[in-house]
């Protein structure tokens, strides 16, 4: 199952699916990261600044009962943030000596911090780390300067732990991780069963086509969908309709070729032997002889079919091209049907456009064209009826219709006449004998010259072939 199309658009899809998961991941964990600092760098700002509101007024009073109030209230509030909020409040002057604190360690008169120069100009200051080390954690820290009227007397450091921070950063990364984990198993199933509805009926037309290669050619598929994979199905059921039909055809056609090689060979043996044996009587010999004749003549039309079969079927088809009259090879082409009109009684009429029509064509092909279109109609032709072979001249050319009083040909299967092996019903019969090749080997031939042939036919009122040449 992991095999070919499916492993491979798996195997795409999911990479694709885990790159995206992880560059969302990444991203969302740093977008997490730096709102969160930030979100707690303004709650420690916030809290700085409610210190320096208690702080400031201790540098104007002079009332000492306000100032030891005002410094109750502050010490209370540092130690408040300290206690609920796991702030450490750090209070220096100036010369980064340490006025007050809560929540810090033993710190001794001087903070050993460097980098705070921002604050005596004026600015605060956001810095993560240990503060030169006074805390053994890292530490989130925002450093708002006491300014009074331009002149920086101190500033309020106001510190919280980091790894707590991480912590709650690492529990969101933990939910968002479980997130995308459900998100990416839902997805890899859609993907899994979208993939293997998708491969379905590939797999299907590959098992088909080797089962037809193996010559069933029944086999079809259910093309299930609209989309181009149905339409895929689709053509493919066409093509193995189309081959089962090539495949019917070929059968009938070995069969009625054996019947047609053997039973000519067995009269005309019969009647050899009954001239040779003196069984028929001496009256008789002339007779069986155009017999044995007639039957020579099936098997050389047979074995000319054969081998136009195999030129139609080559690639390209090589023509000799010359320049002849094209009534003279209707006339000859009409003499080789003498014995069989007299026999019919047929009346064969021959019309020409002009003395001469000179054209520039294969004349062996042509004549086969003609001579194909003339056994036809002398054949689907009732004894005493009429045949005609008319030419007329159309702008530079030569129309040549082969035209008949016969059985005619169905609508359905005048579609179909020009097809390899293809015989129609009525042609059936054993006094109609034929391989079904002569029409495709006509239109074979006429392609070849860059033309068409057409056919104008009414069931039982008679048929016309007609096709044209380009006259010199
Ligand atoms: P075949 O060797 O069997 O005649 P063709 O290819 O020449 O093969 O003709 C195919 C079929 O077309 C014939 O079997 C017959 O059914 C039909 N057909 C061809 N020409 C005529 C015609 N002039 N009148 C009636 N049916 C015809």
């Amino acid at each position: 199952m992991f095999k070919s199309i499916f492993r491979k658009h798996f195997i795409i899809y999911i990479s694709a699916l885990a790159v995206s998961f992880a560059l969302l991941g990444a991203a969302m964990t740093t977008l997490f990261n730096r709102y969160f600092i930030s979100q707690k760098a303004k709650t420690l700002t916030l809290q700085g600044q409610k210190i320096l509101s208690i702080l400031m007024p201790l540098y104007y009073s002079q009332n000492n009962l306000f100032r030891k109030a005002q410094q109750n209230l502050l010490l209370n509030e540092m130690s408040n943030f300290n206690y609920y909020m796991d702030t450490t409040c750090i209070i220096i002057n100036d010369s980064q000596e340490v006025i007050a604190s809560a929540g810090a360690p033993d710190l001794g008169t001087l903070l050993p911090t460097e980098g705070l120069e921002p604050l005596f100009e004026g600015s605060a200051i956001t810095k993560q780390g240990t503060l030169g080390n006074i805390f053994s954690v890292q530490m989130l820290t925002v450093g708002l300067p006491i300014e009074i009227n331009g002149k920086v007397y101190g500033a309020a450091l106001m510190s919280t732990p980091m790894p707590k921070l991480e912590q709650t950063m690492l529990d969101i990364f933990i939910i968002m991780l479980i997130c995308l984990a459900l998100c990416a198993l839902f997805t890899v199933g859609f993907i899994f069963f979208f993939l293997r509805s998708f491969s379905r009926p590939l797999r299907e037309m590959n098992e088909a086509a080797r089962v037809i290669a193996g010559g069933d050619f029944e086999k079809r598929i259910d093309p299930c969908s609209k989309d181009e994979v149905g339409q895929l199905a689709e053509s493919f059921n066409n093509m193995a309709e189309s081959l089962n039909k090539q495949e019917e055809l070929r059968r009938a056609f070995i069969s009625n070729i054996s019947h047609d090689l053997r039973s000519p060979l067995t009269s005309a043996r019969g009647f050899l032997q009954a001239i040779e044996d003196g069984t028929a009587s001496e009256e008789k010999h002339g007779y069986y002889l155009r017999i044995v004749m007639d039957e020579l003549d099936r098997l050389a039309k047979l074995a000319d079919d054969i081998l136009d079969l195999n030129s139609i079927q080559a690639p390209e088809l090589k023509l000799e091209v010359s320049e002849f009259d094209l009534n003279g090879l209707v006339r000859k082409a009409a003499r080789m049907f003498e014995k069989r009109i007299v026999d019919k009684k047929i009346n064969l009429r021959l019309k020409f456009a002009d003395d001469k029509n000179i054209v520039k064509a294969d004349y062996d092909k042509i004549l086969r064209v003609v001579y194909n279109l003339l056994d036809n109609a002398v054949k689907f032709s009732p004894p005493e009826s009429e045949v005609s072979v008319e030419t007329t001249v159309r702008e530079k050319k030569v129309i040549v219709s082969v035209k008949d009083k016969g059985s005619g040909i169905d609508a359905e299967n005048q579609k179909r006449v020009f097809e390899r092996f293809f015989k129609a019903d009525a042609s059936r019969g054993e006094d109609v004998k034929g391989t079904g090749l002569g029409l495709a080997i006509v239109r074979a031939f006429l392609k070849a010259h860059g033309e068409t042939v057409t056919l104008v036919s009414e069931e039982g009122k008679g048929s016309e072939f007609l096709f044209g040449l380009t006259l010199v």
